[in-house]
């Protein structure tokens, strides 16, 4: 049998395009090396911050507003609760060129947000110890996700809608074919019309040509006990990024009236996905100590779990969404660099538009691989 469409990886993004590719005319098969909402890659840790007002560009504003009516479009269509709009965070110092570009997206695209100056932000959210030199833009269409849940989510109504699965599948090789793709596993061919490569960290494995331009880098999220947990529920605490001197970090709030999360936004380079140590060494969460200590008022500052993830990051922060040089029938979507679980369901959907050769709404040119090629 020929597949019109091949989905290589699982995770994040090829969840979200294959419950697109679903509600289209199309046969789609797809590939997980693990179970589906498995936490070794780039989906785990039980939270991922939604915003709105982006500090990563303005560019981004409208895939972010599609994305949120493709999350509500997924809870209609699965029951399931994916997404929690409780407000969200940007600190730091007004003279930034991040919250210069928080406040210019917010104003620019009409969302709805409030700029607390330091007294203001103090009184309102004392769990953030501020400095007098910083303020706080409240974003208030930005709240959390819960990723494994959307990934299972999405997989599942594909599968209602017509999709085959193989989950610990890992695939070993994928190339053109003539006018077709062929997809190797351990244990059989399959033959496809069409691939979609999403393989997050692991990019460079099945396409060596993009390792150059992107690697896997190791995140280490940890978790605090507070002292009274009703201070950190969602309304009183919303999400959170905050960049302090040298010290940038972000967070949110308990997601289970328990714990609170906190990660530092420095990656650790790794290379291949293959190399990473799934240990977390102690030397390795002492900033995230001294950050609880520093910033935060009411969180014990020993967290109580640390965990690693990874995912995949260009050399220019912005993601890969597109035709694959040389290979005529593949896609990719991959190198997120840290920030794309929010946007995933509109990548889901630009993926399918340029699969099935259906007109999208956004200039993804300035994603496209091609922008990495010798001029
Ligand atoms: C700790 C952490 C915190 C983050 N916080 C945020 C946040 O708050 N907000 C936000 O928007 N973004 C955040 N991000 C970024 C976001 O989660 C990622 O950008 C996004 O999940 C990447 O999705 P992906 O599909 O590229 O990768 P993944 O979700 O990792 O999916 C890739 C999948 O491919 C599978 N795979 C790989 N190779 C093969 C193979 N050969 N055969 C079969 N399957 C294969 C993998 O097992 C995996 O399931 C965070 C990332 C991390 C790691």
């Amino acid at each position: 049998m020929t597949w019109d469409i091949g989905i290589i990886g699982l995770g994040t993004m090829g969840s979200m395009a294959m419950w697109q590719l679903a509600k289209q005319n199309v046969s789609i098969i797809g590939f997980e090396q693990y179970g589906i909402g498995h936490d070794r890659s780039a989906a785990g840790g039980e939270s991922r911050l939604f915003r709105t007002a982006y500090k990563e560009g303005e560019q981004y504003v409208p895939l972010l507003k599609e994305s949120k009516l493709l999350w509500r479009e997924l809870e209609k269509e699965t029951g399931n609760k994916l997404l929690s709009l409780s407000g969200g965070l940007t600190i730091g110092n007004p003279d930034d060129d991040i919250m210069k570009n928080v406040i210019k997206s917010a104003k620019h695209y009409d969302i709805e947000h409030e700029i607390l100056d330091y007294n203001d932000a103090k009184k309102r959210y004392p769990q953030h110890l501020i400095d007098r030199n910083e303020i706080m833009v409240l974003d208030k269409e930005a709240g959390f996700l819960r990723p494994e849940y959307a990934v299972v989510s999405a997989v599942e109504r594909a599968k209602e809608l017509g999709a085959t699965v193989n989950s610990y599948t890992p695939v070993t090789n994928v190339e053109q074919d003539g006018e077709k793709v062929i997809i190797q596993t351990r244990e059989k061919e399959y033959k496809v019309n069409q691939v979609l490569i999403a393989t997050g960290p692991w990019i460079r494995e099945l396409i060596p040509e993009f390792s150059p331009i992107v690697e896997a880098k190791k995140i280490i999220l940890s978790w605090f006990a507070p002292h009274n947990a009703e201070d950190f529920l969602p309304k009183m605490f919303p999400i959170f990024t905050r960049t302090s001197g040298e010290y940038k970090f972000y967070g949110g709030p308990t997601v289970e009236n328990s714990m609170v999360k906190v990660g530092v936004s420095n990656s650790i380079p790794l290379g291949d996905a293959k190399n990473i140590n799934r240990t977390v060494e102690p030397e390795e969460i002492c900033e995230n100590v001294m950050i609880i200590k520093k910033f935060f008022n009411g969180l014990y500052p020993d967290p109580v779990r640390v965990n690693a993830y990874m995912d995949a990051y260009t050399i220019d922060n912005h993601s890969l969404v597109g035709r694959i040089p040389n290979f005529p029938n593949a896609i990719v979507v991959g190198g997120f660099s840290g920030h794309g679980f929010k946007m995933a369901p509109a990548i889901g959907k630009i993926a399918k538009d340029i699969l099935l050769n259906q007109k999208n709404n956004f200039d993804i040119n300035a994603l496209s691989p091609l922008r990495f090629q010798k001029k």
